[in-house]
């Protein structure tokens, strides 16, 4: 059996065949100027080029480089989540494959971790390479999570950072379906601290986050750290309420003032009744979301379908579902 490497390295890979000789580069030349063991997980997240099979000619290579192989596309935070599991490092690093976290970084994370702190978060100074799309929406998101949120979830931090293995054990516990990591990590607490970082632009390739996953990404942020949104609905029906009672002497004396026309017709009727569904419907939506998350945790499946693995000595290889034991037999 080898031994637990001192530093996992995991990183999420989908469609990333452009980056990965360079990632593996600059990782191996960081991670050995450190002088200690390391290991590479990295997780095939169902990408449709030739990620899988140059990530597993890398790994037979080089036998610190582990490869998951996902029987599908299950998503950036579940491919973190599979890297962590299958991590065994002392120190575990989140890092994306495209070169837009710089690997240098680490080193000055572990140097965090050294003097004592538990998870080093790294915050996005500046970001190059992205859209003012992203940019503005990334913006508004950090800061709108900050707000109604019940943890303290640092502003403009993504998931690269460096966590120690109490930390990812107690991740590991965790096994809610829609996942947001960073906010996670805050929510368990221990010594956390952040460095600060110029966001690169990507090396090679295009984002893989299209506007439909940027959306539901928020979503469970919001849904999974947030009652906010089920609570604004009391301050919605408050002021409509208010409205309407206000409306009552309001309207009766307007009318005898104005004349039996004043508001009159169907018109103000329709245009009222279509403000007031579209808010119910849009409150219906806000419960359907959280209705939805519930019916996740209910059923309950396994929360990523592995297809293969390499690298990893069978013995080695931690249990990914901590929470899958059979239970005592009854005597
Ligand atoms: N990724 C993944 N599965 C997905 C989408 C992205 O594993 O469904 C990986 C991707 O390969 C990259 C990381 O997650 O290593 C971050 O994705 P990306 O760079 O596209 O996000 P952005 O930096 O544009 O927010
Ligand atoms: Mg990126």
């Amino acid at each position: 059996m080898t031994e637990r490497p001192r530093y996992s390295i995991i990183a999420p890979i989908y469609n990333e065949e452009g980056n990965i000789q360079v990632l593996y580069e600059r990782l191996q030349e960081v991670m050995n100027s450190t002088g200690e063991s390391w290991e590479l997980v990295t997780v095939n997240d169902g990408s449709r080029d030739r990620s899988l099979e140059m990530l597993q000619a890398l790994s037979k290579e080089d036998p610190r480089i582990k490869v998951v192989n996902f029987a599908r596309n299950f998503g950036h935070q579940i491919a973190v989540t599979a890297g962590l599991d299958y991590a065994t490092g002392e120190a575990c690093v989140i890092i994306d494959a495209d070169l837009q976290d710089p690997p240098e970084m680490i080193l000055e994370m572990i140097e965090r971790w050294k003097a004592g702190y538990e998870v080093v978060y790294a915050v996005r100074e500046e970001r190059h390479g992205e859209s003012w799309f992203k940019l503005m929406t990334a913006k508004i998101f950090y800061r709108l999570i900050y707000r109604i949120t019940d943890v303290d979830i640092p502003l403009d931090t993504g998931d690269f950072r460096l966590m120690d293995r109490k930390v990812v054990d107690a991740l590991q516990s965790m096994r809610e379906h829609n996942r947001f990591i960073r906010g996670m990590t805050s929510w368990i607490g221990f010594k956390q601290t952040g460095i600060s970082y110029v966001r690169q632009a990507r090396y090679s390739g295009e984002t893989k986050y299209p506007l439909k996953k940027m959306v539901r990404f928020a979503m469970d942020a919001i849904t999974g750290f947030s009652y906010f949104p089920l609570q604004i609905m009391i301050y919605v029906s408050f002021v409509l309420g208010v409205l309407a009672i206000l409306a009552i002497p309001v309207i009766s004396v307007l009318r005898v003032v104005l004349g039996s026309g004043f508001l009159g017709g169907q018109v103000t009727t329709i245009v009222l009744l279509l403000i007031l569904s579209s808010f119910q419907l849009f409150f219906l939506f806000v419960m359907g979301q959280y209705v939805a998350r519930i019916y996740d945790e209910a059923r309950d499946r396994p929360l990523y379908i592995v297809a293969s693995e390499s690298g990893f000595e069978r013995e080695t290889l931690r249990e990914t579902e901590p929470r899958m034991e059979a239970p005592e037999p009854e005597v």
